[in-house]
């Protein structure tokens, strides 16, 4: 276990402060940018149970005060609303970069605000990085591949994306970020992460972000037909968000830059998740077929080779395992119960 050791210690070394005997890495002060939304308060989550002191920088726009209030009173802990598009000055040793909407109904809303949030707000939590000297993991995605000529993709692949369609502010804005994050490792130095992200599911996914797991999971509870766009023939590989964070923080302590693809490789057309979904919430549900997205990707399914050789990471936890934490914390949200589920 990577962090085992010291998630008992509970005592945390900021600087100047007394390290106890047997802490074997001191403590570090982190910050989380993103760190409210779905992925980054899992994250969070996991720093604070390890030592770290956390600042979480988000704009909420797609994150929540819900997600990370378990740890407000808690000194380690600190949550600042700043948008990323403007500089910021802070002194910390790690930088995760999480902030940037996920879902294509977010980052959709407003394109140019989202390619601004990829590379202004890239360029600045990179300037941070060289400034104090910080380790800098970029949270990138799959959706650099494109729709990809290559299956499944490996890294070395350089994808086939559409630069003036409805998804280019995401993809092309995190290409950018990818070079960014590249030109100041190479050029100032700056030590750097690269994190291919795949579909990612699990607790404290927004519920109407028009994902396809959040959708049927929220439309299965609600007894609404689930919702497939398309013939549903198209596949992706859909990780639990307890491995993602896992392989987040192997590769930001490791040794090497990436990119690496971090996903599960299990693929499933957008059919065989529906009925997964129906297995665990409802057998009972209907599916109801919609007209498919622009520019949706046919295929999607990571080579995780290299995160295997090199950071000693694979998903652990299968669709059919995963599932029903989500829909428990689904099912306490959409109905009311205010009691959360963690993963
Ligand atoms: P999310 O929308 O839940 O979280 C993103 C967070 O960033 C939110 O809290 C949001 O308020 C914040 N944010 C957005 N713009 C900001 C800005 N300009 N300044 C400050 N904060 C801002 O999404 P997520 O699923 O947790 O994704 C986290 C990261 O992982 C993103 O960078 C995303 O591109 C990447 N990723 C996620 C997936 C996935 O399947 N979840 C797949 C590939 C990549
Ligand atoms: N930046 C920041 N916080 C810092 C240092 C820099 O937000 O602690 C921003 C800075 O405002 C600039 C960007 O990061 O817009 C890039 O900084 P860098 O020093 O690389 O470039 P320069 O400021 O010389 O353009
Ligand atoms: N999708 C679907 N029904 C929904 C939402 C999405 O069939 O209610 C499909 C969508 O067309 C795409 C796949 O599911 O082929 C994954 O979509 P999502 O938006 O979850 O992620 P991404 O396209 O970014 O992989």
């Amino acid at each position: 276990e990577l962090f085992g050791k010291q998630q008992h210690m509970g005592i945390i070394s900021t600087a100047g402060a007394k390290v106890p005997l047997g802490l074997k890495r001191t403590a570090l002060r982190v910050v989380v940018t993103g760190g409210a939304g779905f992925v980054g308060s899992h994250l969070v989550d996991k720093l604070i149970a390890r030592g770290d002191s956390v600042i979480v920088v988000d704009n909420f726009f797609t994150g929540r005060k819900e997600n990370v209030m378990h740890h407000f009173g808690n000194p380690r802990f600190e949550l600042i609303r700043h948008d990323v598009v403007e500089p910021l000055l802070l002194e910390v040793d790690q930088i995760y970069h999480l902030a940037c909407p996920a879902s294509p109904v977010h980052y959709k809303f407003n394109p140019v605000k989202t390619i601004k949030t990829n590379v202004v707000g890239t360029l600045n939590m990179l300037g941070l990085a060289k400034r104090v000297g910080a380790r800098f993991l970029l949270t990138s995605t799959s959706e650099v591949y494109g729709d990809p000529l290559q299956h499944p993709q490996k890294e070395e692949y350089w994808g086939n994306v559409n630069p003036i369609g409805v998804r280019s502010c995401y993809d092309e804005g995190k290409r950018t970020a990818e070079t960014l994050a590249m030109d100041y490792h190479r050029g100032d130095s700056v030590n750097v992460r690269i994190a291919r992200i795949f579909n990612t599911y699990g607790p404290r996914m927004c519920i109407d972000d028009g994902r396809v797991v959040s959708n049927f999971v929220a439309q299965a509870l609600r007894k609404e037909p689930l919702t497939v766009y398309g013939d549903g023939k198209q596949t992706r590989s859909f990780q639990y968000v307890a491995d993602l964070v896992d392989g987040l923080m192997r590769l930001m302590e490791g040794e090497h830059v990436g990119p690496f693809n971090l996903g599960n490789p299990g693929e499933f057309t957008m059919l065989e998740l529906a009925e997964v979904v129906k297995e665990v919430i409802d057998p009972a549900a209907k599916i109801e077929f919609h007209e498919n997205t622009a520019d949706d990707p046919h295929k999607r399914k990571p080579d995780i080779t290299k995160a295997k050789d090199l950071l000693g990471w694979e998903p652990k936890v299968s669709l059919r395992e995963g599932l029903p934490h989500m829909v428990s914390d689904f099912r306490n949200r959409i109905f009311g119960d205010q009691k959360e589920e963690s993963s």
